[in-house]
């Protein structure tokens, strides 16, 4: 058994049914079922991960965490983190997730305790073909919000309720969270997960994405 220890042992058997909200409130038909599916070890150039992946029926989320086999009652340094292939994978410079990835990563390994929800809800949610088509809408001169709405999609169509899940099979009940955005503040505090404290991640600003980032800033409220 790896260093999680038997108690993630036990909570992997853990399956949840929930019953999240639609995005404009109703209560879905059919609850998703989400179920931790495995656990290893990952070694990355920041340093060595525990991985977990989870399952919620339709996509594969993936928790990475380190130091939490000595859990107590302090919040835990969390990032929770959209995919973003174009961004994690490929190093584009038209937005921020590479390198905010990064350095959460580097910033969980150096504190020694902390998890990345690294959730499987591409483009803000709307996909990558979609994501692209509102690259190109962008390239027409529309910002990333306009080129959302004109996809008809919302400026955000991100959901969080599979954090729940995580957060409680890994242990973890307060959060200080990785992020810019108030909007996912207050996501997670409507699902009953205590956020202590907001920790800014400020990186990753370049000449190709300052459009993009002050647009998240000016209207969809991203703090700097
Ligand atoms: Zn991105």
């Amino acid at each position: 058994m790896l260093k999680l220890g038997r108690n993630l042992a036990v909570r992997l058997c853990y399956n949840a049914r929930l019953k999240p909200p639609s995005a404009h409130g109703h209560p879905m038909e059919s609850p998703l079922t989400f179920k931790a599916i495995t656990h290893s070890t990952l070694p990355t150039k920041f340093g060595v991960f525990d991985i977990t992946v989870f399952d919620d029926g339709e996509h594969e989320h993936v928790a990475l965490s380190t130091g939490l086999h000595q859990l107590d009652d302090q919040p835990v340094l969390v990032r929770v983190h959209s995919e973003c292939l174009t961004g994690d994978a490929f190093g584009s410079m038209r937005c921020d997730c590479g390198p905010q990835l990064s350095a959460a990563m580097a910033m969980i390994q150096s504190e020694g305790r902390g998890a990345i929800l690294y959730l499987r809800q591409e483009g803000r949610g709307i996909g990558l073909s979609n994501k692209i088509r509102a690259y190109a809408l962008q390239d027409q001169g529309h910002d990333t919000l306009e080129a959302n709405l004109l996809l008809g999609f919302a400026g955000d169509e991100r959901t969080y309720e599979m954090c729940q899940v995580m957060l409680d099979t890994l242990g973890i009940k307060r959060v200080r969270l990785l992020t810019n955005n108030p909007a996912k503040i207050n996501s997670l505090s409507a699902l009953g997960i205590e956020v202590t404290e907001r920790v800014p991640l400020q990186v990753g600003e370049n000449p190709f994405n300052m459009v993009y980032l002050q647009t998240k800033r000016s209207k969809m409220g991203h703090l700097s």
